[in-house]
């Protein structure tokens, strides 16, 4: 289980500091899909940077089982990241001078795992290994990117507004892949959208404004991107 306890953090300093999160407290259980929602500038990406360890939160913690991430030394929480934590965002960060093949291995190397390509093809780019990002629709780059956080096997998958440079039916199929990868790894998601509809998606919808969670439902019953007809 994820747990965030009474995590704040601001950024700047004196009279223009801006207080991002104010007093957030989460669990996430094993194995589930979560959506965050929420008004532009709620604290939903700074949320999920803080929950992934890709910021430090200025007090409360972040719990990732038996280890408190706040507590981990640089060093240790590169690593921990590395070995526990995929995150994609809406724009898709490839290397561009490598093929997809490459830039999936990429994702494997970091946590030391030798086989990726099955995840390539689970993606549904089996046959495009050797092409290059350029070569790529938007859709089939943010699936390589998917696919290189995948290779990492990491335990959660954090995703900011993954279809956000998508048009509608190429964010659906992007989605679809991303659930039913999910069915079958049972990896933890937590997904930032403005897209109200793939709550239905999730098993927990929470609702951000203004740095705090005003919203959270649990356990109705999840449907697939195709059923929601997103
Ligand atoms: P959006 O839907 O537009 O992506 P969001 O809910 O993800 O919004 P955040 O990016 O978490 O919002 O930002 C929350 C608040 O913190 C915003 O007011 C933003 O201006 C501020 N903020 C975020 N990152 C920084 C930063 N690096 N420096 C200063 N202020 C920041
Ligand atoms: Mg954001």
């Amino acid at each position: 289980m994820i747990e965030i306890s009474e995590v704040r953090k601001s950024y700047g300093n004196g009279k223009s500091s801006f207080m991002a999160l104010r007093g957030i407290s989460l669990k996430i259980e094993n194995g589930t899909f979560t959506v965050i929602l929420g008004p532009s500038g709620s604290g939903k990406s700074t949320l999920l940077n803080v929950a992934s360890g890709l910021e430090r939160p200025d007090s409360g913690s972040v719990r990732y089982g038996e280890t408190d991430i706040s507590a981990l030394g640089d060093k240790q929480l590169t690593k921990f990241r590395k070995e526990n934590v995929g995150f994609i965002f809406q724009q898709y960060y490839l290397l561009p001078n490598l093929d997809v093949d490459r830039n999936v291995k990429m994702g494997a190397n970091l946590a030391g795992n030798k086989e990726y390509s099955h995840i390539i093809e689970a993606v549904g780019l089996g046959g495009k290994e050797k092409k290059y990002p350029d070569e790529l629709s938007g859709g089939e780059q943010q699936r390589v990117s998917i696919a290189r956080a995948l290779a990492k096997n990491p335990k959660v998958l954090y995703l900011d507004e993954p279809t956000g440079a998508l048009d509608e039916e190429t964010g659906r199929l992007v989605l679809d892949y991303i659930d039913r990868l999910q069915r079958r790894l049972r990896f933890t998601v937590v997904m930032v959208t403005h897209n109200v509809n793939i709550a239905e998606m999730a098993d927990t919808v929470i609702r951000m404004n203004s740095g705090k969670i005003v919203e959270s439902y649990t356990g109705q019953a999840r449907r697939t991107a195709y059923e929601i007809g997103w």
